[in-house]
């Protein structure tokens, strides 16, 4: 915890601040500089009270050093958290990035479903992903098809190999889904649902939290920490883009620096999503290179069989053809990324 006088403090208001520092068990450094006084407390984070510090004269600014994520923090794990499933595949660390793929919610036929799942394991692809219960602005809008849904992607799953991914709304629906899920997402819209990120956690099940429209990142691995704290380690971040001032030409605004900020901070696996993102269809292939270029562990990608008749999200969705020539490119781009240990 750092401490910065004003230019103008006086040494009594320093003083005063050094002893309520060292009657209250923390160590206080001095750094006298030519302008101003900063003073460095050490000792447990948890004891440390700032609004009580910042009320002192004297005192322009109280800053806390240590993040308040432990688990989901790089300073407690150094090692990159690599999440191994039971058919080998990994995510996380300096692993292959992976892509998960699929329609934005799963439809009333199967078929439009199998054919993009024979697409994305034809392209390399390990994850399916598609809503079964899907969070809509709208009351009336398309609410998906729930169970019917997970059992769609079962078969497809079944038929493929594919891992399946998708999303959780309520707690009341967990013990459904992880019959039929491999990773649970947790959606934007309940980045902060913490009952949700809690129970999620404490099925065991690998959880994926995308970020909330409006979160920061500290918000963001607090969330994470939610289901760290229940004894889960396996926790997936994505990248799904935040609230702009200016949607006139995008959804969202992606933010791309949010990868390798996260990886610095933490040793979770981050992918980014490029459908959400921006929910512009040209601009999945651009963003989904630049989240693999700055170290996304993964891409995530909204693929339709028929995007113009999709229930949600058609104008964000590839068509089957542009998804297999976007993975040609993307494919491309990550042998280079190993070959060149970029
Ligand atoms: C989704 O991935 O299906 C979805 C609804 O995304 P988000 O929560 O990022 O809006
Ligand atoms: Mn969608």
């Amino acid at each position: 915890m750092i401490i910065v006088m004003e230019p103008k403090a006086t040494e009594s208001q320093i003083q005063a601040v050094v002893s309520y520092l060292e009657t209250n068990g923390f160590k206080a450094v001095l750094n006298r500089g030519d302008i101003m006084t900063v003073i460095a407390a050490i000792g447990d984070r948890k004891l440390f009270q700032p609004n009580a510090v910042a009320s002192y004269e004297g005192v322009r600014e109280v800053k806390l050093i240590s993040e308040p994520y432990k688990l989901a923090s790089r300073e407690g794990q150094p090692d990159d958290t690599v999440i191994e499933f039971e058919n080998g595949v990994k995510i996380g660390g300096k692993n292959r990035p992976q892509m998960m793929v699929g329609p934005c919610c799963v439809e009333k036929e199967l078929d439009g479903l199998l054919r993009v799942a024979d697409a994305a394991k034809e392209c390399g692809c390990n994850f399916l992903r598609g809503g079964a219960f899907k969070p809509r602005t709208s009351p009336y809008d398309f609410q998906g098809y729930e169970e019917k849904g997970l059992e769609y992607l079962k078969i497809a799953s079944e038929r493929t190999g594919m891992l399946v991914v998708t999303e959780v709304m309520d707690t009341l629906d967990l013990p459904l889904i992880c019959e039929y899920a491999d990773i649970l997402q947790i959606g934007a819209r309940n980045m902060q649902n913490f009952k949700l990120l809690k129970a999620a956690g404490q099925t065991g099940k690998p959880v994926m939290i995308k970020n909330g429209p409006a979160a920061t990142i500290r918000e963001f691995l607090l969330a994470a920490e939610y289901i760290l704290s229940t004894g889960n380690p396996k926790v997936i971040l994505c990248e799904r883009g935040v609230k702009g001032f200016d949607s006139t030409y995008t959804r969202n605004t992606l933010d791309v620096a949010a990868i390798p900020v996260i990886k610095r901070y933490s040793h979770l696996p981050v992918i980014i999503d490029p459908s959400h993102g921006t929910g512009r269809r040209y601009l999945v292939e651009p963003l989904a290179k630049a989240g693999l270029v700055v170290g996304a562990n993964g891409v995530m990608m909204e693929v339709h069989h028929d995007p113009d008749r999709a229930s949600s999200d058609g104008a964000q969705s590839l068509t089957i053809e542009q998804f297999k020539q976007t993975m040609k490119r993307l494919n491309h781009l990550m042998d280079i990324m190993e070959e060149e240990s970029i």
